[in-house]
């Protein structure tokens, strides 16, 4: 990692270019910079970088190769699935469904559709973060287009009841994309076995470059594009190929599918290490998200009568880096939607903490964060007036 002496506990929001991933995307900058939709030798070269990449993206997932379309990250591949479905209909005559926990990519998408005059409806989830498939069905109705739920929440790192959500769908007719961005790399991610129609991925999140991402869309179902050009991407999101990124995400999802299971216990394990030192030594502190269906690298906790973004502040000046609410929103000091939606107070809200680990992390990462942390806490209490203890 860049800064040696970082203790980085924010992979959900993005993790290091692994230096192999590298490696395999350096030769694409300058030696073989030409574009894949050449026609000359080396042009081929390029395209032939950009296929195999869409092949191991495709093996990794288990789709054919047909299926992968690349996009400049998850939030295109969100923007592009839900809107390339929603733009076939009338909007009189449609009707979406999403939930109340999603990623800003997906919810403002919906939100803004919304505003457009669609028919939208938000799930609400259960205290451990979950939809629950029952408040699907119910929410249908005869002009349900799509159905967009994530597949693991970037916050809680709560994981969905994908599989069931999409046999209700499609029972119905209903096709239904899910935002996997946080599933890859961490869950089997199977979009055969699954039957997903739709399915979102991001590089960054699997230790490959930022800028690039894909869409998965099961062969047969139509969708209107967004960006319009030169035919790329068989005409569904056009624009030249960024052929380093493309080259760098294919050789990491290649890496994350087979060498998790390297080091998932032992980063299972240093979370849990971590869950359990933090709950003795911090009073007044709560765990959020269902223990039994979450990410093994994340840990999202409340601590009571401070806010989230205090903690991180101090947190910095002993290098250690971590998010409150996600990171995508941390700009704003509006607390979690998603830990809103769980039922959580304001309070709690402002007070969370989201921990979440990467294969890069050691124990004494682990050991620094537990020795610190908990003083922290201790300081900012006496100093706020809510705090009794
Ligand atoms: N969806 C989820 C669940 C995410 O966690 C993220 C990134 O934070 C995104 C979508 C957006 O992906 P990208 O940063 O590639 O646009």
């Amino acid at each position: 990692m860049g800064n040696k002496r970082e203790h980085y506990f924010d992979y959900n929001a993005t993790t290091p270019v692994d230096e192999r991933v590298l490696e395999v995307m350096n030769g694409f900058f300058h030696d073989r910079f030409h574009n894949p939709s050449s026609f000359y030798q080396t042009a081929r070269q390029a395209r032939s970088a950009v296929e195999e990449a869409r092949s191991k993206l495709a093996r990794a997932l288990n789709a054919s190769p047909e299926e992968v379309f690349f996009t400049s990250g998850g939030t295109e591949s969100d923007n592009l699935a839900i809107q390339g479905v929603v733009r076939r209909f009338l909007k009189d005559d449609c009707h979406i469904i999403t939930s109340r926990i999603e990623h800003p990519a997906v919810k403002n998408t919906f939100e803004f559709l919304e505003r457009e005059g669609y028919a939208v409806t938000y799930l609400p989830v259960n205290p451990g973060g979950r939809v629950k498939p029952g408040d699907l069905s119910r929410a249908i109705r005869k002009n349900t287009r799509l159905v967009s739920v994530m597949t693991a929440n970037n916050e809680t790192g709560v994981i969905q009841p994908v599989t069931e959500l999409i046999r209700i769908c499609h029972r119905h007719g209903i096709l239904f994309h899910t935002d996997a961005v946080q599933a890859l790399g961490k869950i089997p991610v199977d979009v055969k076995n699954l039957d997903a129609d739709l399915a979102s991925f991001s590089s960054h999140k699997i230790y490959g470059p930022k800028g690039v991402g894909i869409l998965y869309r099961k062969k047969g179902i139509k969708l209107v594009p967004m960006i319009h050009g030169g035919g790329h991407e068989k005409g569904l999101r056009n624009g030249t190929e960024n052929v380093p990124g493309i080259v760098g995400f294919g050789e990491a999802a290649r890496q994350v599918v087979t060498e998790t299971k390297e080091y998932r216990e032992r980063i299972r394990k240093m979370r849990d290490r971590i869950q359990r030192a933090l709950l003795e030594k911090i009073p007044q502190v709560q765990i959020n998200g269902d223990l039994d269906h979450r990410l093994f690298n994340t840990l999202n906790l409340s601590i009571r009568f401070i806010e989230g973004e205090s903690i991180i502040a101090l947190l910095e000046q002993h290098r250690i880096a971590l998010s409150s609410g996600s990171a995508c929103s941390s700009k704003s000091l509006e607390p979690s939607h998603t830990l809103l939606a769980m039922g959580l107070s304001h309070e709690d809200a402002h007070g969370s903490l989201r921990i979440s680990l990467g294969k890069n992390n050691t124990d004494a990462d682990a050991d620094r964060l537990i020795e610190v942390l908990p003083g922290i806490v201790q300081g900012l209490r006496e100093r706020s007036p809510l705090w009794e203890g």
